[in-house]
């Protein structure tokens, strides 16, 4: 065993460590400005929100009322049909999009996956994971579903119901695909039998707010819309919300006697603390505060790229986007800001937590590193 002195060591040396890494990122979209102290009584104790949170189950050491407040407040702000919807909150944007095209493909077990060459990865491995074929469509240079390819391919596979991914808030540009395009696509070419699932992980939690508005929710057409918890509202713990309608989860539900409630979610055991933060977040903020929190970032986002440009760096953002998109950075700064890179293009992120004056000292640093290069 190791001695208590070597362990606290390691433990002062890794705390060290999570805080400066945290203190010099731009470049991921997490948000690092929440205070759960209020909460921490909970971690005393052993709780699991193992089953469906709609319904009741034999484990009472759970947080399924809370849940069922936190995928209420997301389904009336995503404007779901209020008599119809259903949820949970999940591990992270990814296994909420995979519940969405584990719906989907129950409903359509025939159908084609069309998704953009923007997607994020998870869709990919989802898709391979429940083994539904699947056609890319081209993005167009913002990022953006291109609408044309997508009808045109379509109009190939008329036959098949059709599972579209779009996506509100794309990983490297933040772009938003029109779910009210799609789904005219959809109705010119009379294929009735279609889903629409929304990933919405890192930009769905502020897409009420954005304007002019981008046709992304169920009203506009969506089915499913997926989000991460730990993105713009933030949480230390990874987490995420899948809203759909209760007729779908209806069509996939099976009772389980050991827990005494339905197996509609993936996991079987699931995290009950991750519903208590998202709760105390949505109830501290509101709408309102979630509102102020997104014209925070956005102002951040149009001074970010007002500065790059002044010292010469082709910085630009897509409309209502808090990403700024940038070209690849040198790896001293690339490293420095934790700056996720793709091919030739790279990113600021300007979550909440992002101050002008984290801006100005990315900016002196742009340029040190700018005048350096000139001078060799
Ligand atoms: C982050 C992200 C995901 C994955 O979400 P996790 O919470 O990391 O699992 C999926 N799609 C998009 C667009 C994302 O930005």
């Amino acid at each position: 065993m190791k001695s208590t002195t070597t362990l606290q060591n390691r433990f002062n040396e890794l705390l060290q460590n999570v805080r400066e890494a945290r203190d010099s990122f731009l470049g991921y979209p997490v948000s690092k400005d929440f205070d759960y102290s209020e909460l921490y009584e909970f971690l005393k104790y052993p709780i699991n929100n193992l089953g469906d949170p709609f319904e009741s189950s034999t484990y009472k050491v759970q947080t399924h009322e809370i849940e069922r407040e936190v995928v209420t407040f997301f389904a009336k702000l995503f404007r779901a049909n209020q008599n119809d919807y259903w949820g949970y909150v999940t591990n992270g944007g990814s296994e909420s999009n995979l519940y969405g095209l584990y719906i989907a493909r129950e409903m359509f077990p025939k159908a084609m996956v069309y998704y953009s060459e923007s997607t994020h990865y998870s869709i990919k491995k989802n898709i391979h994971l429940l083994n539904i074929p699947s056609i890319i469509i081209r993005a167009k240079d913002n990022g953006e579903i291109d609408y044309t390819d997508l009808e045109e391919t379509l109009k190939f596979n008329r036959h098949k119901p059709a599972i579209i991914l779009t996506t509100y808030g794309t990983t490297m540009k933040e772009a938003k695909d029109d779910v009210l395009k799609v789904k005219n696509i959809l109705k010119k070419l009379a294929i009735h039998d279609h889903y629409i699932h929304c990933d919405g992980a890192l930009a769905g939690s502020f897409a009420p707010f954005v304007s002019p508005k981008i046709p992304f929710d169920f009203e506009d057409g969506a089915d499913s819309i997926a989000i991460s918890g730990h993105k713009f509202i933030g949480s230390p713990v990874p987490s995420g919300v899948i809203i759909t309608k209760r007729s779908f989860r209806d069509r996939i539900s099976k009772g389980i006697s050991y827990i005494g409630s339905l197996d509609t979610t993936i996991t079987g055991s699931r995290n009950g603390h991750s519903p208590l933060f998202l709760w105390y977040a949505i109830n501290k903020m509101g709408v309102e505060g979630l509102k102020k929190r997104y014209d925070h970032s956005l102002k951040m986002a149009k001074y970010c790229e007002h500065e790059l440009l002044k010292i010469g760096i082709e910085a630009w953002t897509n409309p209502g986007a808090i990403t700024v998109v940038i070209p690849k950075m040198p790896d001293k700064i690339k490293h420095k800001w934790q700056l996720a890179t793709e091919g030739d293009t790279s990113h600021i992120i300007c979550m909440p937590n992002v101050t002008k004056n984290k801006i100005d000292d990315f900016i002196k640093d742009v340029k040190q590193q700018l005048y350096t290069n000139n001078k060799n």
